[in-house]
């Protein structure tokens, strides 16, 4: 039997993209050879990779002055590259420091030029996030910073900054295509598909075309956006088998109602559990309710060894990374695209059975 998989990255897949790619992996659609094994210049690869730029295109409601590539190295690759790119002589960035994510950004940015903290949510320990219409850009800012769900502190924003003209970079990593996002509010939106898109390799890249003017042209050719751009993430070899299975994902999503689909179901799977921890006094949520997240759930029980207990015992149920990141201790449940809801379901009864044994 499959494991019920909370875990927060690399996370569960839908099972019947495990099953095209075992169907697949030898013979790719009878064409003799595994997508695995082929050149990613041309042929199959390159119809199956500009398919998946459509879907992608299409799910997320892309404009047409957006250009969309993966590329690998991570997420963790762009907190240098978006510096390098557009933190710029003379002027500075701002970031919103809301937890694990944002802050790497942050230090690696202040590593590469000038940076304003425009919002710290350290005094209340990354628990909450600002009014977004409170804040506003330095005067020479290159661009405003942010992380859509911070996935360790499990707090999401439900809203995003106005920046008028300055440019707002978002990491979408844990909760891409969880919900509808209007794309031409960002100049830039990127991250690792190993949350909510795919097996770990690839990050996605959606830039506002005319961010390339403003870039530092003076750099290698990797860290160079335009070079991507021009070659559509191809300029060296991507990480085919990634791509390959995120397209599968897509595919999965369209069949499953698409990003209102995937909202709904978020709505109605992290509302399982929240509510459970909201009429109990034995569960607790760390986090502002205005702003928890609905991929990430973050939460504690009364003592350490009793989340221990409650680890192991949902271990020996099939229930797989319940364990809360090692930097913040407690639970955290993920809640990706692909968890299916009976699996969220069969939590929230353990729970309830485990406050009743405990309580
Ligand atoms: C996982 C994660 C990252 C880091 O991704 P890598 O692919 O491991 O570099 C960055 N940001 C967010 C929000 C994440 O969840």
């Amino acid at each position: 039997m499959r494991k019920r998989n909370f875990f927060a990255g690399p996370s569960v897949l839908p099972v019947e993209v495990l099953e095209e790619i075992r169907d697949n992996i030898v013979d790719y659609q009878g064409q003799g050879l595994s997508m695995i094994e082929a050149s990613h210049r041309g042929g199959m690869f390159e119809e199956m990779y500009d398919q998946c730029l459509d879907l992608f295109r299409k799910l997320l409601g892309i404009p047409d002055d957006y250009d969309v590539y993966f590329l690998g190295g991570g997420a963790t690759l762009q907190f240098t590259m978006i510096p390098m790119n557009f933190l710029t002589e003379g002027r500075c960035a701002d970031y919103c420091m809301t937890g694990t994510w944002s802050n790497k950004a942050t230090k690696d940015a202040q590593k590469l030029g000038r940076v304003n903290v425009l919002w710290d949510g350290k005094s209340s320990s990354y628990t909450t996030l600002p009014d977004p219409s409170t804040l506003k850009p330095s005067s020479d800012s290159a661009y405003v910073y942010l992380c859509a769900n911070e996935t360790i502190g499990g707090i999401e924003w439900k809203s995003f900054p106005d920046t008028g003209d300055v440019p707002l970079i978002c990491d979408m990593s844990s909760d891409i295509l969880s919900r509808p996002v209007d794309v031409s509010r960002f100049a830039m939106i990127y991250g690792g598909v190993q949350k909510n898109l795919g097996p770990a390799g690839a990050t996605f890249i959606i830039m506002r075309r005319d961010m390339l003017d403003r870039r530092n042209a003076d750099l290698t050719a990797y860290m160079d956006y335009a070079l991507h751009s021009k070659e559509k993430g191809l300029y060296n070899t991507p990480p085919v088998f990634s791509i390959w299975a995120v397209k599968l994902v897509l595919e999965w999503i369209v069949r499953n109602g698409g990003v209102e689909g995937m909202d709904r179901r978020a709505e109605e799977k992290s509302g399982m559990i929240y509510s459970v921890i909201d009429s109990s006094d034995f569960f607790r949520s760390p986090v502002d309710k205005a702003v928890r997240s609905r991929m990430n759930i973050v939460f504690r029980l009364p003592s350490e060894e009793l989340e221990a207990k409650f680890i192991s015992e949902s271990k020996a149920e099939g229930m797989l990374g319940l364990k809360g990141h090692r930097s913040v201790g407690g639970l955290r449940a993920s809640l990706y695209n692909a968890l299916p809801v009976e699996d969220v379901k069969a939590l929230a009864d353990f729970m309830k059975e485990f406050e009743r044994k405990n309580g």
